[in-house]
């Protein structure tokens, strides 16, 4: 029997990147998966990525919807109950950072930003999983928020607010874990490194083109990913699946588990010191 066999699934942010290989994966290990996103062509992409796996249609729903808003929130969760009638698992992936209406970078960036920063990347986990949270205690489910190495310890100069939006994140998730233990809700955050998604695009305004000489230029440097190159959005969803799989990590209550190919245990001055980089 496949590892999430009978579990119902909700991912976030599944239309694209690390949530779209996180639902890929769930499914194609037994799960019934919720996926969503705002864009429909791009969460269509997603719902083909998983039959085209092998996953029965009926196995598999989309829903379009803003996760900031309480309308998405509420269609996203309702639509999981009404088709499957429960929900197990809840991956609060989606997250970006986003870029400032008025071109404002760093510290200047606009107060208007900084709010929509928090709102995507800390208030919608806050209310997804209060409202989820009644259901999971009936299954005994689990969450798997995706936060980043931005949340430091190191300084983000170049993204304030999402790095302390992802710190708070963190920080939130310890203290819900041990909220909700007490019910068999199990909590627990992944931080991802550098990955090869559609966040360059967005957070930097880069095209594909510029966005894979990006990544190719971080993973060539030893002293930026000591693994030797950029992760691809699997390498980040076979982590979740491990958090989101009661079996195999039961014990794992509001812990955060960095991939990041090594990334945040080198320091700066580490780039004077002639690393070789690893053969792949
Ligand atoms: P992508 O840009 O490829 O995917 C982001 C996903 O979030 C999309 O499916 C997007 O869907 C969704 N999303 C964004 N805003 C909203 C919204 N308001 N409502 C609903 N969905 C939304 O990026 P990644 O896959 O890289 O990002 C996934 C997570 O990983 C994020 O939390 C990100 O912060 C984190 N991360 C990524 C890293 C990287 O290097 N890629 C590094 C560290 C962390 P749509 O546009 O259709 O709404």
């Amino acid at each position: 029997m496949a590892r999430f066999t009978d579990k119902v699934a909700i991912v976030t942010g599944s239309s694209n990147g690390i949530g779209r290989a996180t639902a890929v994966l769930l499914a194609s290990e037994g799960a019934k998966v919720t996926i969503t996103g705002r864009d429909s062509e791009r969460l269509e992409g997603t719902r083909q990525a998983i039959l085209k796996a092998g996953v029965e249609e009926s196995h598999l729903i989309s829903v379009v919807a803003d996760i900031t808003s309480a309308h998405g929130q509420d269609l996203l969760i309702s639509s999981t109950l009404e088709k499957f009638g429960k929900i197990d698992i809840l991956i609060n992936n989606a997250g970006v950072n986003i870029p400032d209406a008025n071109g404002k970078t760093r510290t200047e960036g606009g107060i208007d930003t900084f709010l929509k920063m928090f709102q995507l990347n800390l208030q919608s986990v806050v209310e997804m999983t209060q409202k989820v949270r009644p259901h999971l205690a009936k299954t005994r489910g689990e969450i798997v928020n995706v936060s980043s190495i931005a949340a430091g310890p190191a300084a983000q100069p170049q993204g304030p607010y999402y790095s302390s939006a992802k710190a708070a994140l963190d920080q939130y998730s310890r203290s819900a874990a041990i909220d909700l233990i007490s019910e068999g809700i199990r909590i627990n955050v992944v931080q991802p490194g550098f990955v090869e998604t559609g966040f360059s695009t967005v957070a930097r305004g880069l095209n594909a083109e510029e966005s894979a000489s990006f990544y190719n230029s971080m993973g060539a440097q030893p002293h930026c990913i000591p693994a030797g190159f950029c992760a691809k959005p699997e390498h980040i969803a076979s982590v979740i699946a491990f958090l989101a799989d009661r079996k195999a990590s039961e014990y794992i209550v509001g812990q955060t588990i960095t991939a990041d190919g090594g990334s945040t245990l080198v320091l700066g001055f580490h780039a004077h010191f002639a690393q070789k980089a690893p053969k792949n």
